[in-house]
């Protein structure tokens, strides 16, 4: 089964994703992560995508399909894909129809976080991560059990995303509503769109997610 989880940034796409790995064992295709590696390298393209993921605007289509295209060689037809943050443009949903076709794949569910705009900032300011294992938490929301100690392996080590701040954040939506929300229509004329409440507890949103995939 292959979906799409769809939401602005901070809707829980990427915590549900994990969810699902977990849960499910699917595959995890999320382009933000990728870019995050990418930028990492020394390379002009590594600084390039750094400058544009730093100003909360959008990486060239080319280069996010190519990524995903190359990530699907990899993944055998029985293991599920979880495209997180993918598509985000018209150009990017035709370009996963062909890239699916190709590889005898087909969309079976495309689920949108249905997010309140005005809590997103103080969602994903207060994000952070275990720098080893990569579990989520959030100043307010959810700290981890013990202080300064990761729940899930123990570390010590944490990390916030550089383009976690407030100007950057807003762009962020900018784009959501102008280039990736524009895309939901196409979807639901083809009846796989299922809207899930992302204000919700993010154990409410599983079991709504869980529920969706089982049909
Ligand atoms: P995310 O982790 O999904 O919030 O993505 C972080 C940033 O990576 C975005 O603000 C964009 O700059 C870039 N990015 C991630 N996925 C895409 C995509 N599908 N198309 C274009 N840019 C992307």
């Amino acid at each position: 089964m292959d979906i799409i989880l769809l939401g602005p940034p901070g809707a829980g796409k990427g915590t549900q994703a994990q969810r699902l790995v977990e849960h499910h064992g699917m595959r995890q295709l999320s382009t933000g992560d990728m870019l995050r590696e990418t930028r990492k390298a020394d390379t002009e393209l590594g600084r390039k995508v750094a400058g544009i993921m730093d100003s909360g605007g959008l990486v060239s289509d080319e280069i996010v399909s190519a990524m995903i295209d190359a990530k699907l060689s990899d993944m055998g037809p029985e293991v599920g894909a979880i495209f997180d943050g993918y598509p985000r443009t018209a150009a990017q949903a035709d370009q996963l129809d062909e890239i699916l076709a190709k590889h005898g794949r087909q969309l079976d569910h495309v689920i949108e976080l249905e997010v309140d705009e005005d809590a997103l900032v103080e969602r994903i300011t207060g994000r952070f991560t275990c720098a080893k294992c990569g579990e989520g938490y959030h100043d307010v929301f959810k700290q981890p059990k013990q202080e300064g100690v990761c729940d899930k392996c123990g570390s010590t080590e944490f990390k916030r995303r550089p383009d976690d701040n407030e100007e950057t954040v807003r762009t962020r939506m900018q784009e959501y509503r102008g280039k990736t929300a524009p895309i939901l229509p196409g979807y639901e004329a083809r009846n796989i769109v299922t809207r899930v409440d992302g204000m919700a507890s993010i154990e409410d949103v599983t079991h709504a997610i869980d529920a969706i995939l089982a049909g």
